[in-house]
């Protein structure tokens, strides 16, 4: 469709937030309370806020305690604390406590649900005058004469075709001096910024893991509020990186999720069945008995650390939260990093405001290089990349030795030389991995958890799912590496059908996606590109996900 036919309509703000997770509402509310008059914006593809946000989520409350200092008295929902935490090793068979890492102590954090902490924060930030737009994705950029003057709303209304349907609706331009990339991990407009302004010219590549989580209600008799259990081992080999995560919070609610690095090297692996499978566990069983799964998502996660961070600013904005990368791996933690990372760059936003809108944020990079945030990152910056180089049980070593011993400060910065679209081995030279079939119990298939996840699209809308060149997947996803996507993507997007008949081609299913972008980062030849779907398409995660 040719965009300069479209008439469309404009809004100024001072400032555009991109995203409604905690690292732009943080920066909306630290903005407000700097420069109450201050016209501020937030542009939220799901369709409500917290409807696309999938975390674990044990929350570290620094960041929340340094921008709502009441935060108890104003009723956030952080209501389990975090009392006892379990590290665990598992073979096949058997479970093996291992002294908890320091990063992994949860004493002082809370047990929550992220989506609902999203809720409560929108609205504090709405009590202070922040205008936030849920069911409108931030689809493209504006810019003029170099700088990015604000962002435009996705179109409504289009047809699959790319014709102007009956109930077209052209997005808006939301005009602004400064516009916050708040999209979380593999931003699709944070992408392109990158791109653009060669953000990431002289960092490493992004590394990345996919999150797939559940959320169960159990019987009273097996609910242990407080508990916090990571395990690593079984079922992945130990040259895959990853582990669950299960907590027990809440009115008989247990998170579980099973989270894996994208590194990975397997084809035939597949992280979802992986998650269905670790249930099974004989010390996994009990945490589920008698429960009911009450919701499904699945999301990637950014696991590059400092070393992967890009360049933070470009002309008229900046990038904050996992959209640039900050999460510190060993904690499992990203959203107090997402939080501060926010907030500083409001700080930088507010002083630019007052004096002459400068293009550059400058401030912003600094103020991080001097917080608490860096430093933090600073000292376990070496550990993921560890395991990436020896392995589950030489990367164990090699954490504990840099956090005892070195305690965070080596002399020494492990890189990350290689991007996880380029870590497939052929097909043929991996091991097949057989995956026991789903009992509706326990254990479940692609479809009905995409069902409880209450994902829906539009159907009669551009894909949003995109091959830049179709004849590419046959020669490599499917000869090289047998559809790796269809084992990947945690929804059943992607098929290969017509195998039998000799004439395999890929059917994408676009309207169970649930956004977790893994695809857009773990394509072998980056052949798929993730963009906005129409406005509030995509998962619905209830309250408690
Ligand atoms: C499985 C899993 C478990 C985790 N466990 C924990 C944990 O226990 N503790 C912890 O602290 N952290 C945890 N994290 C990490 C934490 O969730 C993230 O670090 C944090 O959510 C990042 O916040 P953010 O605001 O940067 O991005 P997000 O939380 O991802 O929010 C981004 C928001 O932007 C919206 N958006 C994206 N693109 C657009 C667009 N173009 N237009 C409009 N809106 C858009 C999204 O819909 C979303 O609402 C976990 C992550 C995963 C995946
Ligand atoms: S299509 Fe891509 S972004 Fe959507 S659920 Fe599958 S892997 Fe995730």
């Amino acid at each position: 469709m040719a965009d300069e036919a479209i008439t469309r309509e404009s809004m100024a703000f001072d400032v555009v937030v991109v995203g409604a997770g905690p690292a732009g509402l943080a920066a909306a509310i630290r903005l407000k309370q700097l420069v109450p008059e201050a016209a501020v914006c937030v542009v939220e593809k799901g369709g409500e806020v917290g409807a696309h946000i999938l975390s674990g989520a044990v929350i570290e409350p620094r960041a929340l305690a340094e921008l709502l200092p009441d935060w108890r008295e104003r009723a956030a929902p952080l209501a389990t604390p975090a009392t006892n935490d379990r590290f665990l090793l598992l073979t096949a068979r058997r479970a093996f406590r291992l002294p908890t890492p320091p990063q992994m102590h949860n004493r002082g954090n809370y047990i929550a649900s992220l989506g609902d902490v999203c809720r409560w924060l929108a609205r504090e930030a709405e009590a202070l005058g922040v205008e936030i737009y849920p069911g409108f994705p931030a689809a493209e950029l504006l810019e003029e004469e170099g700088r990015i003057v604000g962002i435009v709303t996705g179109d409504m209304g289009v047809t699959r075709e790319g014709e102007r349907g009956p109930n077209f609706q052209p997005g808006m331009e939301l005009r602004a001096a400064y516009t916050l990339v708040a999209e979380g991990c593999r931003g699709s407009l944070a992408k392109r910024l990158m791109q653009r302004f060669g953000l990431r010219d002289g960092c490493d590549p992004q590394t990345y893991a996919i999150g797939v989580k559940e959320l169960w209600e159990v019987p009273a008799a097996n609910h242990r509020p407080g508990l916090v259990e990571h395990t690593i081992g079984w079922p992945l080999d130990a040259a895959t990186y990853g582990g669950s995560f299960l907590y027990h919070f809440g009115d008989r609610l247990v998170s579980y999720g099973f989270v894996v690095g994208l590194d990975y090297r397997n084809p035939w692996l597949s992280p979802f069945d992986e998650m269905q499978r670790f249930k099974t566990h004989p010390s996994m069983r009990g945490h589920f008995a008698g429960g009911r799964r009450i919701s499904f998502g699945a999301r990637a996660l950014s696991e590059g650390g400092l070393q992967s961070v890009p360049k933070l600013i470009f002309p008229g904005g900046a990038l904050i939260g996992d959209a640039a990368g900050f999460l510190n791996v060993p904690k499992i933690k990203g959203t107090h990093a997402a939080m501060k990372s926010g907030m500083l760059a409001a700080e930088a936003v507010a002083g630019a405001l007052g004096a002459g809108r400068p293009a550059e944020l400058a401030a912003f990079p600094e103020k991080l290089r001097a917080s608490w945030l860096w430093s933090e990152l600073d000292g376990v910056r070496n550990i993921r990349p560890a395991f990436a180089k020896c392995g589950l049980f030489g990367g164990l070593a090699y954490a504990a030795f840099d956090t005892y011993v070195l305690r965070g400060r080596a002399p020494w910065t492990f890189h990350q030389r290689h991007p996880d679209h380029a870590t497939l081995l052929a097909a043929d030279a991996a091991p097949r991995i057989a995956y026991p079939r789903p009992d509706g119990e326990l254990t479940f298939d692609r479809l009905t958890s995409v069902f409880i996840s209450n994902t829906n699209h539009a159907e009669d809308q551009p894909a949003h799912l995109r091959l830049r060149e179709p004849a590419r997947w046959e020669p490599v996803n499917w000869e090289r590496y047998r559809s790796p996507e269809s084992r990947y993507c945690p929804a059943a997007v992607y098929e290969a059908v017509g195998v039998e008949e000799g004439r395999p081609r890929l059917q994408i299913n676009a309207q169970n996606c649930v956004h977790c972008k893994t695809c857009d980062i773990k394509d072998p030849t980056q052949n798929i590109d993730w963009v906005t779907p129409e406005g509030g398409g995509g998962p619905n995660y209830p309250g408690g996900m």
